[in-house]
């Protein structure tokens, strides 16, 4: 049995040798994450050379993730990484500069923190853990003076999260977009951005890329505008991380759920991210509240579920992705597909390509097919087609290997290579006897193939047969 469900898993130091590359490729990670937070470019670029040697050896295609950071507050350095602030203790932060902080002082790098808050405010360290109130504001240093409210151990470099609307935080930065550009020199497939608060914020990343721009959900108000960014994006990332601290952590459970429908309705992927097997960073197995929330987010219908610090830095990398395929394959046999065929999409009545995608779906089901086949050149097609959850598998064929690779983030598609074509007619005998060939059907098998026309254009699909795989023709 095929996993239709992807698993995205994030490269760390526990990850990065080749041989953990491979094993965890085998274990099924579908997608590598870079946290462009983190690391250098020169070792970004080495990594993802890693992926693609390790990706041949185990003979699979993996899609390459660039996350960048956006207008994302980070603290500076600090001695030995990691300092402990104790509750009731003070703490200043100085704003727009870099330093190697302590427990008593830390550097930020923006300048507008100690302008945007006030006196009596909250602030979170280490992803929430560690809560500080601001106490008095020096504007002229850029100096806050907080107390620790709620102690704790914080790293090196790591988030500072201000609950709440902050307007005057900048959107996309021209660092964000110097990553970009690195990013897409070193190969990278696909990017998210952190922190959108708006559709113009992808707008600003298209502008530098064509690559397709993933819309990391973290803060309220790109909650409140979730349909105009969702349109506006590729696919959606639920950060749970940081939508847990800027907004109330009981309501992310719901705000998953709808996250999740709305990209459904809007044919764009989806990635439920953060802790999801978080107590595998040390141990390994996971805790059964865990393996519940998994498989809780496959049956709210992600597309992908995504491993954090378990495969960046935890003890059992390649444990975690096991865990993750096992967990999908026990829950997909109760997935709603009926209802999902149906319901899952909202169809716009100007493009045939979502009613042919709804229509590949359903005729699977009525014909009982035994795959769907989707000659693809930019992957909307193939994008449509998920959407709708078929319940059969999808198997993309493209000439663009970035298509191919980035076909890995979408629920059921397996993907190919095969030559471009210009006739139709053409294009089906050669997407059929490409799928007999990767061993993805049998001969005698009835499958329904989808093509555009004319053949040579993205975005063109219009055609919908059901045809018997027949046995190549002897020469
Ligand atoms: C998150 O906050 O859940 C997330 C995925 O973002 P990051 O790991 O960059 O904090």
């Amino acid at each position: 049995m095929t996993r239709s469900t992807k698993i995205v898993a994030t490269i760390g130091p526990a990850s990065r040798e080749p041989e953990v590359l491979v094993r965890m490729i085998e274990a099924g990670m579908d997608v590598a994450r870079l946290n462009f937070s983190h690391g250098t470019p020169a070792e970004h670029a080495e990594t993802i050379t890693r992926i693609r040697d390790a990706s041949s050896r185990a003979g699979r295609p993996v899609a390459v993730l660039q996350d960048l950071p956006g207008p994302k507050l980070r603290i500076g350095p600090l001695e030995g990484d990691r300092v402990e602030l104790f509750s009731g203790e003070k703490l200043e932060i100085v704003c727009d500069t870099e330093f190697e902080g302590n427990s008593k002082r830390m550097s930020l790098n923006w300048p507008g923190l100690a302008e945007a808050l006030r006196p009596d405010e909250i602030v979170y360290l280490a992803d929430g853990l560690v809560c500080l109130v601001v106490e008095s504001i020096d504007l002229d240093s850029g100096v806050l003076s907080l107390r620790v409210e709620a102690g704790g151990p914080v790293g090196g470099r790591g988030g500072l999260n201000v609950p709440g609307e902050v307007a005057s935080l900048p959107s996309t930065s021209d660092e964000d977009i110097e990553l970009l550009k690195l990013g897409e020199a070193a190969g990278v497939d696909i990017v998210a951005l952190s922190f959108v608060r708006s559709a113009e914020d992808i707008a600003k990343v298209r502008e530098h890329t064509r690559m397709p721009v993933i819309a990391k959900i973290e803060k309220p108000q790109a909650v409140d505008r979730a349909e105009e960014i969702i349109r506006a994006s590729d696919g959606v990332m639920v950060a749970r991380g940081d939508l847990g601290i800027e907004m109330p952590l009981p309501e992310v459970p719901l705000v998953q759920k709808r996250l999740i429908a709305l990209a459904g309705r809007h044919a764009r992927p989806s990635i439920t991210a953060t802790q999801m097997l978080e107590s595998m960073v040390l141990a390994p197995r996971p805790t059964r509240a865990e393996v519940g929330d998994v498989a809780n987010a496959i049956l709210d219908g992600t597309d992908a579920v995504m491993l954090s610090q378990e495969t960046a830095i935890g003890a059992h990398p390649v444990a975690a992705v096991a865990m993750m395929d096992a967990i999908a394959r026990a829950t997909e046999p109760d997935l709603p597909i009926e209802r999902w065929n149906e319901e899952r999409v909202d169809h716009d009545p100007t493009d045939a390509a979502y009613s042919i995608a709804h229509t590949a779906a359903e005729t699977a089901r009525d014909l009982n097919l035994k795959a769907l086949v989707i000659p693809t050149l930019s992957g909307r097609s193939v994008r449509l087609v998920s959407a709708h959850r078929p319940r059969v598998p999808i198997y993309a064929l493209s000439p663009g290997r970035e298509t191919v690779r980035r076909c890995n983030l979408m629920w059921g598609v397996r993907a190919a290579g095969m030559r471009r074509h210009e006739v139709t007619e053409e294009l089906i005998a050669d997407a059929a006897s490409r799928a007999l060939e990767e061993g993805w059907v049998e001969v005698g098998d009835r499958v329904g193939i989808t093509a555009g026309l004319p053949s040579g254009r993205p975005g063109t699909t219009s055609l919908f047969q059901v045809q018997v795989i027949e046995a190549p023709a002897s020469r």
